[in-house]
């Protein structure tokens, strides 16, 4: 089998939106385990890549498989997320009149009610688990702290770790480090390295600097399509790519 160990298998995908091509057969494979970077200028078609993911939309051709060969085509929102593939927007949104804890809590509430999970508490592995990803997160010695005390990058954090509750194999995470400080960026860095390994992660990023830190193959897409893939050095002297920024 060729596509062993292949954990998102998008081949041929096309997306228009009127008469316009947004996504252009475009072709992306995810190992098991791997974090990949997408970048590429405004309007090259990175989110609809991840609303076609994710199940938002729907492309007019192409085929995606993810994990054990589960079709994504033909599958909605509510069961590709419950299939294992998590979604982290650029805007954190935690619940800020609740602890840093109980919002790691509701994060796995599942069928139960929120009302139910608040009231009634967690079992002893369900706290283990929480008490994992607080360390992970960075946010233990704030777990008893609101929500809403906590800087822009610990929100991040936060999230990303309601994320992780839900334990997604495949993670895709839009431009994680927009408004953080150098410091938060590398303490970002970090963790999605962390989380490599266990998890896939696609992260789509425009700080380049933070690209070389945390990605070993960088897919540019430009006008629907890949137009390069490689390491950051071969990515950055590939002259069609220097032709694309520079064009910006
Ligand atoms: P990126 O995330 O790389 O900036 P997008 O995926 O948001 O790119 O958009 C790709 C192109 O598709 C853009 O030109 C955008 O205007 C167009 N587009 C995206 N969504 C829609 C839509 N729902 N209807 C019409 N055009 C859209």
């Amino acid at each position: 089998d060729t596509n062993k160990g292949i954990i998102l298998y998008l081949e041929g995908i096309n997306v228009s939106f009127d008469n316009f091509k947004a996504i252009n057969d475009l072709n992306l494979y995810i190992k098991q385990g791997e974090l990949r970077c997408i970048i590429g200028p405004n309007g090259a078609g990175k989110t609809t890549m991840m609303d076609v993911i994710t199940g938002k939309t729907k492309p007019q051709a192409g085929t995606a498989w993810f994990g054990q060969k589960l079709n994504l085509l033909t599958m909605d929102e509510p069961q590709i997320s419950q299939s294992g593939i998590g979604r982290k927007f650029q805007k954190p949104t935690v619940f800020e009149a609740l602890t840093v804890n109980d919002n790691l809590m509701i994060a796995n509430a599942g069928k139960k009610t929120v009302w139910h999970t608040l009231r009634h508490r967690v079992n002893k592995i369900e706290q283990e688990q929480i008490d994992e990803i607080l360390l992970l997160i960075g946010l233990m010695d704030m777990r008893h702290k609101y929500a809403a005390i906590l800087s822009h990058g610990q929100k991040q954090w936060l999230e990303l770790g309601m994320l992780l509750m839900q334990k997604p194999q495949l993670l895709l995470v839009d431009e994680p480090v927009a408004g953080m400080t150098t410091q938060e960026m590398d303490k970002t860095a970090e963790l999605l390295n962390s989380l490599a390994g266990k998890h896939s992660l696609i992260v789509v990023e425009h700080d380049m600097d933070f690209v070389r830190q945390i990605a070993k193959t960088v897919s540019v897409l430009h006008q629907g399509s890949i137009l390069a893939e490689g390491n950051m050095e071969q990515v950055q002297n590939n002259p069609k790519v220097i032709e694309v920024y520079l064009g910006q």
